[in-house]
């Protein structure tokens, strides 16, 4: 009796998790100390005590300690794999009808796109969900059929590049057109088809190459842009003939510093602007869809429009909120840190009660 007993709660605890935290996720990832911050001797400001349970110590000066709480905490010592075996249940529903989205939110230099790409010897989300793809796809040969496709898109300055384009003229501003079914898209935008995990290589290889294209500096571009990877599936039910169509957006977001005041003229006013438009754009589709509020501001930023099939109704989301360890960077982080609490439905001073 006791066990049933026991049994009945859990799963009582188990559906109120479910109603709290609906479709969205919030997984805070920490980054190791670089090799000059550890010789310089740079002081770590987060704790890991009770990363196990999501929570997140920093210490914020003096003896004061804030406590953040996420669905999961990655310490700087878990690797690719691990995290991938928390996100992988969650790609894989793109297999079964459902629109998904993972973002990674952070100030530039904290890992956004160490998790999302990864170096080629330690790849990230984007390549290992791809790889899941093919693999649960082929498993599930018998009973379906799923045509894959991918997409390589940019915004920058609140204008959508499209990455895979050849021409110049099908490249760039490109708009957002509802269609008479009342879904979103970008009309002329490749969609590259993939059939196995070499063929995506080349597309991605071709994405980040047509980035680089036009900026000085690569990575002051891509920290200053959203890349977005949208994964499209077609699966055809061969026991009914059934078509349905879904999608998987992986979005390394831009950087989320603020600008120091004295850096914010010109070109680099504007960006950090258009940065701080889309980001809090984001933020607050997250967060009024985590608090089920009856007007979502999706039209509010170009990201949030483009995405906006995919964030909502039965939709997933995931964000990966990156943080570095160092005292150096400890405003930064609690603004990341106070942005993804947000985002999972807690407004900030009034936090109510998490299970
Ligand atoms: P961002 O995309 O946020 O600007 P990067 O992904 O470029 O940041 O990461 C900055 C540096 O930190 C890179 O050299 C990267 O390899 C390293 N790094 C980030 N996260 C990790 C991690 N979890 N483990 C090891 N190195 C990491």
């Amino acid at each position: 009796l006791k066990y049933s007993e026991e049994q009945a709660k859990r799963k009582q605890l188990y559906n109120q998790i479910q109603e709290t935290k609906g479709n969205i996720r919030v997984f805070c990832r920490c980054r190791p100390l670089s090799r000059e911050e550890s010789s310089n001797g740079c002081a770590t400001v987060v704790d890991f005590d009770a990363a196990k349970d999501g929570d997140l110590g920093v210490l914020t000066g003096g003896s004061n300690k804030r406590t953040f709480k996420f669905d999961r905490v990655y310490t700087p010592k878990d690797g690719q794999v691990d995290v991938f075996a928390d996100a992988s249940p969650l790609v894989v529903s793109v297999l079964d009808g459902y629109n998904v989205c993972i973002f990674a939110y952070g100030q530039t230099g904290t890992g956004k796109t160490f998790t999302m790409e990864g170096p080629e010897h330690n790849r990230g989300v984007n390549y290992r969900t791809l790889e899941q793809l093919f693999s649960v796809a082929r498993e599930r040969s018998d009973a379906f059929t799923y045509n894959l496709s991918v997409s390589v898109l940019e915004v920058y300055n609140e204008q959508i590049r499209d990455l895979l384009a050849t021409s110049p003229a099908s490249k760039n501003r490109l708009e957002i057109k509802q269609t008479s079914e009342g879904s979103h898209h970008v009309p002329g935008i490749v969609e590259a088809k993939v059939d196995n995990i070499n063929d995506v290589w080349s597309v991605l290889q071709a994405g980040s190459n047509a980035r680089a294209v036009g900026s000085n500096n690569v990575n002051e571009h891509s920290s200053r842009s959203h890349c977005i990877l949208c994964i499209m599936v077609k699966t055809k039910n061969l026991m009914n003939g059934e078509c349905t169509k879904s999608k998987l957006w992986l979005v390394d977001l831009a950087g989320s510093e603020r600008l120091a005041k004295t850096d914010a003229q010109g070109e680099r006013l504007k960006e950090a602007q258009n940065i701080n438009k889309s980001l809090s754009a984001l933020g607050d589709v997250i967060y009024a869809l985590a608090t089920k509020s009856s007007h979502i501001p999706y039209r509010n930023s170009k990201l949030t429009h483009l995405l906006q099939d995919s964030l909502g109704g039965d939709s997933k989301t995931l964000m990966f909120v990156q943080i570095s360890p160092s005292e150096h960077d400890l405003s930064e982080t609690l603004s990341s840190l106070n942005f993804a609490t947000r985002v999972r439905g807690v407004e900030l001073g009034h936090a109510r009660k998490q299970i």
